[in-house]
């Protein structure tokens, strides 16, 4: 689905006009190209006066590729600013590297990154763990000022995780590069130093097997296409219905296709059948299969409810905890659930919607240990508004509020869900787990 709108304000004559009426106007964002550079300018690394050593660290980890680093503010366009808060002490240290940061803002190329690396503020003494939620409400508010597509976003360290831990580049990597685009305003949390960086960033799953459901259209079908950029071989999941479409990504991807319905009794049983016959391993589970049947909780009723939990919750706990008990994943699985803004912050007619999506969220906080046991991680992504079918289907004037209602004024893509799930299942996140990103530009509602 297209955006008219961001069209418009962005081309020509109508760009003028939009500038002259003072009307919003949404950026065009940069996304992943292959073979653009990871950052559109300098990377420019910020430090309070206690975490110079992580600042040295994570610099020479820029350097490592190819980024040009400084150090000190200039008078260059910064394509990202990278600010290491891992030692900060107390509130009142936060001040000198903000204000720096302040004063290098208005240098932010169009596109650029800002990305602060702090630690989780439990366990901490009071005056250090108020510097470390400090950074978070700071962060959000930040995100919430940049222009020109611009993302704010934070990597938070548990302690004992250094800034050179797997987990910690490979967070940092995605958000300063074109895979994250719509990702703003978020806090990335790194609770091991488990993962490993791959042998090539563009291909990081050489090798392993995927698994998605409902990839026959929309946000599936693109997970399926970037897991087969990234070297996975994919399946795509998705019911008899949609047959032909599900054929056609699957010779997109030189994949397989198996038509299931993912509340089918022996859907699990199916898909380790498929998997194992051709594959003989599975490594990533993407949960994607979702349905909206929105009505005010007064007019609800079970036809509605039930088969929304069904296929968005309980499809998912089911499989996930069949393919474990199977003992048939690979030696470092990833499972990823997709969830919703509407799970966390809630919106009105979405009552049985909004249940299932906040269930998948209990879902992996509550396996991730099982998941960590066999090796993996469990993630969540909660996309915000995502041009899609699904969302085509809402009338125009709450569909145009929808999509302008966070920090990047517009809808997110289909890729932009796609990306952050490719890097949840990659090798380099492996330090995250029982985690929820959400994909939503910033969505204002329960940011
Ligand atoms: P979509 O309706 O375009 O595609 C969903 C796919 O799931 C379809 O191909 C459908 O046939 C398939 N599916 C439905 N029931 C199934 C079943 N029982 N078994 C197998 N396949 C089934 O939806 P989308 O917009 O691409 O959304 C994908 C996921 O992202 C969903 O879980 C959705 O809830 C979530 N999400 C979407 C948005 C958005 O703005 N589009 C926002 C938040 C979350």
């Amino acid at each position: 689905m297209t955006d008219t709108y961001l069209n418009l304000v962005n081309s020509g004559f109508t760009k003028k006009l939009a500038k002259q009426l003072g009307l919003p106007r949404p950026a065009v964002l940069r996304r992943h190209s292959p073979g653009a550079p990871l950052v559109p300018g300098p990377v420019l690394v910020l430090a309070d006066a206690a975490s110079g050593k992580d600042a040295d660290a994570l610099a020479a980890t820029l350097l490592d590729w190819d980024l040009d680093v400084r150090r000190h503010g200039g008078d260059d366009r910064y394509g990202a600013v990278v600010v290491v808060l891992t030692e900060v002490g107390a509130p009142a240290e936060l001040g000198a590297p903000m204000l720096e940061l302040g004063g290098v803002l208005r240098s932010l190329a169009p596109g650029g990154r800002v990305v602060t690396v702090s630690r989780a503020p439990s366990d901490a003494a009071p005056a250090v763990a108020a510097a470390r939620q400090g950074v978070d409400g700071m962060l959000r508010s930040l995100a919430k000022e940049l222009r020109a597509g611009a993302t704010g976003n934070g990597i938070v360290l548990d302690d004992g995780v250094g800034v050179d831990a797997p987990s910690a580049v490979g967070a940092l990597r995605f958000l300063l590069s074109g895979r994250s685009a719509f990702v703003d305003g978020q806090l990335v949390h790194v609770g091991s130093t488990g993962g490993a960086v791959p042998a090539d960033w563009d291909r990081p799953l050489d090798g392993t097997v995927a698994v998605v459901t409902g990839a026959a259209r929309g946000i599936g079908a693109a997970i399926a296409r970037t897991l087969s950029r990234d070297g996975a071989t994919v399946v795509v999941v998705d019911v008899p219905g949609a047959g032909d479409a599900l054929a056609k990504v699957a010779n997109e991807v030189r994949g397989t296709a198996l038509q299931l319905d993912v509340t089918a009794d022996d859907a699990a049983q199916r898909l380790l059948e498929h998997v194992s016959a051709r594959y003989g391993r599975l490594d990533v589970v993407v949960h994607n299969a979702g349905i909206l049947r929105d009505k005010l909780l007064v007019n609800m009723r079970p036809e509605r409810w039930d088969p929304v939990l069904a296929v968005n919750v309980t499809a998912p706990l089911r499989i996930t905890e069949a393919l474990l008990a199977s003992g048939t994943l690979g030696p470092a699985p990833r499972v990823i659930g997709l969830a919703s803004t509407s799970g966390i912050a809630g919106n009105r007619g979405q009552t049985n919607y909004g249940a299932s999506k906040a269930g998948v969220i209990g879902m992996v906080r509550a396996s991730a240990t099982a998941l960590a046991s066999a090796g993996g991680t469990i993630n969540a992504v909660a996309p915000g508004f995502i041009e899609t079918d699904m969302t085509a289907r809402i009338p125009f004037a709450t569909r145009e509020v929808a999509r302008r209602l966070n920090s990047l004024q517009q809808g997110g893509q289909p890729i932009d869900v796609a990306e952050t799930i490719a890097f949840l299942a990659s090798p380099q996140a492996g330090g995250i787990n029982g985690q929820v990103v959400r994909v939503c530009g910033q969505n204002m509602v329960g940011a």
